[in-house]
């Protein structure tokens, strides 16, 4: 990316409520937006091609198409639906193939992702994380979901990362309470999720007084989380995002618990001194959304040149 480049891309954030359009530049600036209610396919995308047209038509042709998109998307470019949403809750949205779709409205060049690895993209080219080549971003909220790229890019494998479901260790003042998720009862998410958090205190965090032990709960939790990705993903910095972690003051308490977990067992500077650099807010708050999506439309026009 240099001054010159002048290309300009077409960013869609698909979520279940609303979609978010803009076209915007490499350099991260968006020229024009447009938001509409996720209503279903056929006119939300209509919509939203009528709109991207548009804004070709006024400011220039678009090199490529970037989707974050809510999901189960078939992210698995060698399977016959890549691109498909799969089975999903959301009325007549199961089978829409996003990806033709755009496609044939704009051309081959378009990149999707799910929204926490298009975050994930963003905070590396234009956010918390562009000085680091893997990272993870990770939003607490009513779920808990988590965006990896490694040596730049966003990790698939078999599907894509789900860490929001590994089981932490029970906190000892946390014993009882069966957890919220759906499939697993006390896995990270049906524990230190939003749901969670008001499901075992009543209250949302914000509302519970600094001695409460909720906040002791759910620093070690995430700071679990922290310790088993520096030890499974080797990250060069790890963003914690989302509405959960508007608590500022979470931040040194789950910095505190990583440390506990790791047990000075790695000795890296980024873990010790360096820690405050190493766990840290996303840069790019409620714009990461968009902004991945317009990162994941420059991956898709630089990996076919
Ligand atoms: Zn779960």
């Amino acid at each position: 990316m240099t001054s010159a480049d002048t290309r300009l891309f077409g960013a869609v954030e698909a979520g279940g409520t609303k979609f978010v359009c803009a076209i915007g530049d490499a350099a991260g600036r968006l020229i024009a937006e447009h938001r509409l209610a996720t209503r279903d396919p056929a006119s939300t995308l209509a919509e939203t091609f009528a709109f991207l047209h548009r804004a070709e038509s006024q400011h220039g042709p678009l090199e490529a198409i970037g989707l974050a998109s809510f999901g189960p998307v078939d992210l698995d470019r060698r399977s016959k639906t890549y691109g498909r949403i799969l089975k999903t809750p959301k009325p007549a949205w199961s089978q829409v193939d996003l990806v033709g779709g755009f496609q044939r409205e704009f051309g081959p060049r378009v990149g999707l992702d799910n929204p926490v690895n298009a975050a994930a993209c963003a905070e590396h080219r234009w956010g918390a994380a562009r000085d680091a080549e893997t990272l993870v971003y990770v939003t607490i909220g009513t779920g808990i979901g988590a965006g990896v790229l490694v040596e730049g890019r966003p990790l698939h494998g078999l599907m894509h990362p789900e860490i929001g479901h590994i089981h932490p260790r029970r906190h000892a003042f946390d014993r009882d309470f069966a957890g919220v998720c759906p499939f697993h009862g006390d896995c990270l998410e049906g524990l230190a999720s939003g749901p969670a958090i008001a499901a075992r205190s009543g209250a949302p965090l914000d509302r519970l007084g600094e001695s409460h032990p909720q906040w002791e709960i759910e620093a070690d939790y995430l700071g679990q989380l922290c310790a088993q990705l520096v030890l499974t993903v080797s990250p060069q910095r790890i963003l914690l995002g989302g509405g959960v972690m508007s608590q500022a003051r979470l931040f040194p308490l789950i910095r505190g618990r990583m440390r506990h977990w790791l047990r000075d067992y790695l000795d890296r500077p980024e873990l010790s001194s360096g820690v405050d650099r190493y766990l840290v807010t996303p840069g790019l708050g409620s714009q990461s959304g968009v902004l991945g999506a317009l990162a994941l439309a420059i991956g898709a026009a630089d990996a076919v040149g």
